[in-house]
């Protein structure tokens, strides 16, 4: 994608932290609305490493390798250098400069009260260890979006008052210096708690994901002792879907088979085992185009540099004509 002026859709910048390999969570809970949503905005999506730094800077060493690999999934499941910006925030020292400056138009105390930051002290038991760019990251977070003057970001309900900080400093940004950024608005993605393979949300802190790279027998030997319904102890035992991971997957991965399942489950038609075969080879079938196209751009570590290289000088333009304005906004030479 080039940023050609003419271009009147709306911006919108989103990004994840590379920890690892994408899951399935990650997959319904942001990428799949992401592949939909390019053809409607212009997009900007980051591979958000130095987030990653505020909560694991001893595995600094392997944020490079997971930023790839986290190229790998978004190109795999559909995300198309030609038409967003795919970037990694390291890459674009604009960033930087822009949360120094931000930093300045927010207060200790207004980042201390912000309740996604309360929620994760006591989450990671991190007590009084909080660093300063663990305290600061809400403001890097509002320099993301602000440096490509995002109109709006896609954001799960929990991320709302991280926004509501960048539209804040946004504000105040533009009643002391005039108007060069606009307040982004958020498009809520509603998406149901998605369960992983314990029955609990899935999540690489639990150790419960599936991988969307997973392989046919990688996915199956995760499904076969996955959580299904703890009342269901014998075959012949009626079974209650609602309250079984397997079927949430059926519903959401091959929802022509959900009423099907649901129905023998109930009946005791079928057992979990044949439920769980017949899941495997559902969902190996649905993933297998974009383990494919992963699989191609693996191949080819030359074209996967380029595509990344690209997407960075892309970035770098934008945010370096942001930063111009800024500079002249604030008067700073
Ligand atoms: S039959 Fe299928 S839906 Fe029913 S409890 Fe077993 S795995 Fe779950």
């Amino acid at each position: 994608m080039t940023a050609d002026p003419a271009d009147k859709r709306k911006i919108i910048l989103s990004g994840n932290r590379p920890t690892g390999r994408l899951h399935w969570g990650n997959y319904t809970g942001a990428l799949e609305n992401w592949v939909r949503l390019q053809d409607e905005y212009r997009c900007y999506f980051m591979v958000a490493d130095w987030h990653v730094l505020t909560t694991a800077l001893d595995k600094a060493d392997l944020i490079a390798h997971h930023s790839r690999e986290m190229f790998l999934d978004w190109l795999g499941a559909g995300l198309d250098p030609e038409k967003s910006v795919l970037f990694i925030q390291s890459q674009v020292k604009e960033h930087a400069e822009l949360y120094l400056l931000l930093a300045m138009l927010i207060s200790k105390g207004r980042l201390e009260r912000n309740p996604t930051f309360k929620e994760q002290i006591r989450d990671l038991n991190l007590g009084g260890e909080i660093s300063y760019g663990h305290l600061g990251y809400p403001v890097l977070q509002a320099a993301d979006i602000l440096a490509y003057r995002a109109h709006a970001v896609p954001v799960g309900e929990d991320q709302l008052p991280h926004l509501e900080l960048t539209r804040e400093m946004a504000r105040r940004f533009n009643r002391l210096f005039g108007d060069v950024f606009p307040e982004p608005e958020a498009l809520v993605t509603k998406f149901a708690r998605f369960p992983g393979t314990d029955g609990k949300r899935m999540s690489k802190s639990l150790g419960n994901t599936i991988e969307i790279a997973a392989s046919p027998e990688e996915i199956l030997e995760k499904i076969r002792p996955a959580y299904t319904d703890p009342a269901r102890l014998r075959r012949s035992d009626p079974g209650h879907p609602e309250v079984c991971a397997v079927y949430t997957w059926y519903r959401k991965f091959l929802p022509e088979e959900a009423e099907a399942t649901a129905a023998e489950c109930r009946s005791a038609g079928r057992g979990c085992v044949d439920c769980k075969l017949k899941l495997a080879a559902g969902v190996t079938a649905h993933f297998a185009p974009l383990r494919e196209r992963r699989e191609a751009f693996a191949a080819d570590p030359g074209k996967l540099d380029e595509i990344i290289a690209h997407g960075c000088e892309q970035a770098r333009a934008v945010a370096a004509g942001t930063m111009e304005e800024v500079h002249q906004a604030m008067g700073l030479g």
